[in-house]
Formats: C-alpha cells, structure tokens, sequence
C-alpha cells in the first residue's frame, strides 16, 4: 500500500507545519502504519547547508550527510521513518538534476519547461521514496511556504498530479491555516476560506483542514469552515495555542480523531492507536520537580530555530531526568574582553558551548569554558563547543596564550585546531564539510563511556576543523582525556576534563543532538542535565 499525504499551509508561515505533519505521522505510526516523511523547500539552495542560521535556522544533518532543513529534525523526533537525502526536495535539486539530464540529451530534443518536466521530477522523487522501502504504507509530504507563494507553485501542481493519478483514496490534501482572534475575542474564518480559494485555484481541495487557534474551535465555527470550504465538518482540526510542549500535540489531534478521519478518506483499516509513549512523555513532564539553569553560550542567541535540535535534546534529557531545564541564551560575544565572566554568566547550573562558525564570540566561548572549567560547573561542548574545550585548556593551562584554531588566527603559535587534511584543497562551500554518520571509539572510564554504555557509536557529523594531532601527547601529560577516537586513531572525537578534579566536563567533535529523542534522550545530554542537578 502506498498512500500520500500532502501537508500545505495558509495565511501565514511559522504555523507549526513540520510539528502537525510530524504529528499526523506519529499518529499513523501508532495505528501500526509504516510512515516516512519528505520535505519539499521551494529554495533555489541545493541544500540548507550553505544558508546562513539567520536565515534558516538549523540546518539538520542527516546519517547519509544530507543538509537538510530543520523540520526533518521534528520528523526524526515524532517518528521512526528513516531520513536521509531523498527525504529532502528542494527547487535547488529539482533544477541541478533537470539541467544536468538536458544538458545530457536525455530530453530527446524536446522544450523543457516548468511543466512537465519540473514538476516530473518532483513527483519521482516523492514516488522515489514511497517506493525506496517495500513495506511503506503512507508518505506525508510537506510542502513549504504558504499556498499563494511563487515559489512553491511546481510543488503545489506536482501535488495536484499525483492527487489526481493515484485517487482520492490514496491520495489527500491537508491545509494547515490560522484563525486570528481580534479584538473582544472573536475568532476570524475569513482568512482560512481565502486560503482554501487559493488551494481551489491551484486544482486541490483540501480534504482535511487543521486551524491554528489561540482557542479549540467551537462547533458553530467548525460549521462556518466546512460550509466556505467544502471540507467535511468532522474533518475541520483545532491545533491550539498550548503552554506545555510541542509533543501534546499528537495527543490533541487524536482526541479530535484527526487518525480516524484520515484512515477513512484513504480507506485504510487499522489496529487501534497505542498512543502510550506519547502519554508517559506528558506524564513526565507533568512530574518534573526542581529547575536547572543552562547557560547556552554561542552565536546567534536571539534565534531559537538556530539550535532546535539542542534546545529539544536539553528539553528530552529534563524529562528524563525528572527536572525542568530552563535555557539562559548568552551571545558569547558579551564575554569577551570581560574578566569577571562570573558576573554575566551569574547562577547558571552549567555550560553549553553549541556548534558554529567564524571568529565572532571564540573568546566568549573560551571564557565561558575556563569560568566552567574552575567554578566547577558541568559543561558540555558541541562541535565548535569541543574546540573551544581545546583551546581553553592550551591558553590557560598550558598557558600558550595565543592557541587558537586556523579557522579564526593563521599565525598562532599553537594552532591546536586546525584544517582537516581531507578539506585543504576543497574549494566549494556546500556539501563538502566532514558529514553525516560515521563511527567513535570509546576509551574504558570515560564519561562518554559511561553515558553509551557501549564502546563503539556512530553519530553525526558537520565540520572542517579538528584537534591537531601533534599536541596530544602534551595535552595528555598536563591532564586532558581524550576519550574518544575514531576507529583509526586518527581524529579525537571527544575531550573531557579529569573526573578526579571536575563533575563533568566532556565535549564531542559530533552532534548528538540529531537523534534525542522525546522518550529517550541523547545519552550526553541526559548525563550532563544528570550532572548538573547532582551537582547544584
Ligand atoms: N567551525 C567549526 C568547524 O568547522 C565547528 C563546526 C560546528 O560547530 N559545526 O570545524
């Protein structure tokens, strides 16, 4: 069976679309069904990678290396489908493969245009990856931007064609709106029949719609809605505003029985839904007791979707350890040139030091680790993070004052971090960093060690620097554990500071971020949050 669902959103961005796919997802999954998720970004980008945070965001990365955009991180977080590049369609893709095949005379001398061969590619791709796995049962595709958009219009036809090829059964349309609430409390449909007019426009009726409200929709607007719309009245969703967490959502729509009523327009019998994880989520976050006080150290502070995946890990390994983990955002950059980081830093319970590029906020970072490093603070750090744990201990504990990373001084006498070997001639920005999954080795009493449980790992990867090899035996000798390698020896993978003097200092060159997941934390994340309650 292979089914199609197409997510698409109205009125405005920014309505939670990637969490109400993920969500129909993980309600499909109970039933038993065999789901996998696709994005379709409307960007002329090839991928997310090469896109600054300011203007996107994460990017999140997936065990095949893909850079994708930050909804396939919601995916991974609802569900279990895999996700690797195919899951990730953008304008930029469809183009290069389109261009690359005429150029190659594949089109056999004919006039290519948006219509059909855009949007052929589109729709093999999305066929592609129902086909990819024999025992998939439902692909829900995700279709960024709001309906209306120029952009998007080769993915709204190419939804249209496939609607329209493979049936009303196994294919249906879901439009994500928003009802604004004005003055005195009214809640306004206008803006939601607009949008179903458009989708009209472009050949679809929605068949199911979820409304973004502050409020549950009540039935006389539900009315209202089916009547403008065409959409079944039990088929019209209140995805209200809720102050708990983006993982009641599921539940919210399966108490409307959004699973039921899309079963039935695709003609699908199932078992019943075992919502049961998502429940003792909720249990777990009704029970938390107590708070710790994260000082997120890094750049782009003011953007939450910068970090998403991070922010959610912190939020999962709260819910695993029982405590409310609330994120204190510190541009790095207000660090620096200070030396009383204490008083900035003030009653944080620990340190993270996240991912990032270029020299802006380093020494920040740096001091946040040293304040960490002799407050006795928990700190965890990612990636950059790891870096900046290296550089820390060169300058102020080997005292080689001006260690640095090549990323940000050329000519520091102690270039403990330094360009890849495999990086030095590439010359193209995107898709050429060190990335996707690949294995780590981890030393006998260790913390990293003790969070897997396991001596070997596979995690994911995104950067171009790494420890420089020919200052580990001296960082050794004044105390640093390097605790992890990959399988060759070759790349130190993780560095912590020595138990025996500190609570837990640890720092990977990995992002383990990518797979925390609501009911099982990333196992750093969940030890570090353990430290830091232990510990405060
Ligand atoms: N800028 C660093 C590098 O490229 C760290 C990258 C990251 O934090 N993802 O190695």
């Amino acid at each position: 069976m292979n089914k199609y669902i197409f997510v698409s959103g109205g009125v405005c961005s920014s309505l939670g679309k990637g969490v109400a796919a993920s969500s129909i997802g993980a309600l499909l999954e109970s039933r038993g069904l065999n789901v996998r998720m696709v994005k379709c970004d409307p960007y002329i980008n090839v991928d997310a990678g090469t896109m600054s945070p300011y203007q996107h965001g994460e990017v999140y990365v997936t065990d095949d290396g893909a850079e994708t955009d930050l909804d396939l991180g919601n995916y991974a977080r609802f569900t279990k489908g895999r996700l690797s590049l195919a899951n990730s369609i953008t304008t930029g893709q469809v183009y290069d493969s389109v261009i690359r095949k005429e150029r190659e005379g594949k089109y056999l001398g004919k006039c290519v245009q948006v219509i059909p061969h855009i949007t052929d590619e589109i729709k093999s791709r999305i066929i592609a990856v129902a086909k990819e796995e024999s025992d998939t049962d439902v692909v829900i595709i995700e279709i960024g931007g709001t309906v209306g958009d120029i952009e998007s219009i080769p993915f709204i036809e190419a939804a249209r064609q496939i609607i329209h090829e493979q049936g009303k059964k196994n294919a249906i349309s879901v439009h994500l709106t928003l009802i604004p609430e004005v003055a005195g409390g009214e809640l306004k449909t206008k803006p939601t029949q607009h949008s179903v007019k458009t989708m009209l426009e472009a050949g679809i009726q929605p068949d199911i719609l979820i409304c973004r409200s502050p409020l549950m929709l009540d039935e006389a607007t539900c009315e209202k809605i089916a009547l403008f719309t065409n959409v079944d009245i039990d088929a019209v969703f209140t995805s209200p505003n809720i102050n708990t967490t983006i993982y009641q959502i599921p539940i919210i729509l399966l108490e409307q029985k959004l699973d039921q009523v899309i079963l039935r327009k695709m003609g699908v019998e199932s078992r019943h839904a075992d919502m049961r994880p998502w429940h003792s989520v909720m249990e777990r976050f009704f029970s938390r007791q107590g708070k710790v006080r994260i000082g997120v150290t890094g750049k782009y502070m003011e953007i939450h979707d910068t970090y998403t995946s991070l922010y959610e890990a912190l939020f999962h390994a709260g819910l695993e350890c029982g405590v409310v983990v609330e994120l204190v955002k510190i541009d790095s950059s207000k660090l620096e040139n200070r030396e009383d980081a204490g008083a900035i830093l003030g009653d944080v319970d620990g340190i993270l030091v996240p991912g990032g590029f270029g020299q802006r906020g380093i020494n920040g970072m740096v001091k946040a680790a040293q304040w960490a490093r002799t407050e006795k603070k928990p700190y965890f750090g990612i990636c950059l993070g790891m870096q900046i744990m290296v550089i820390e201990w060169a300058r102020n504990v080997l005292g080689w004052t001006d260690a640095d990373s090549t990323e940000f001084t050329s000519d520091s006498k102690y270039p403990v971090v330094s360009l890849l070997a495999e990086q030095i001639n590439v010359k193209n920005y995107g898709g050429t960093m060190r990335l996707g999954a690949s294995e780590t080795v981890n030393e006998d009493g260790t913390h990293i060690y003790a969070a897997y449980g396991e001596k070997r790992i596979s995690e994911r990867h995104r950067h171009r620097f790494e420890f420089t090899n020919k200052y580990r035996d001296e960082m050794i000798k004044s105390g640093l554990i390097f605790s992890a390698y990959t399988p060759d020896g070759a790349l130190v993978e993780c560095v912590e500071w020595p138990q025996s003097e500190h609570p837990w200092g640890v720092a990977v060159q990995f992002h383990p971020e990518y797979k925390s997941k609501p009911m099982a934390a990333a196992p750093l994340f969940r030890d570090f949050i353990a430290a830091v309650k232990k510990n405060k």
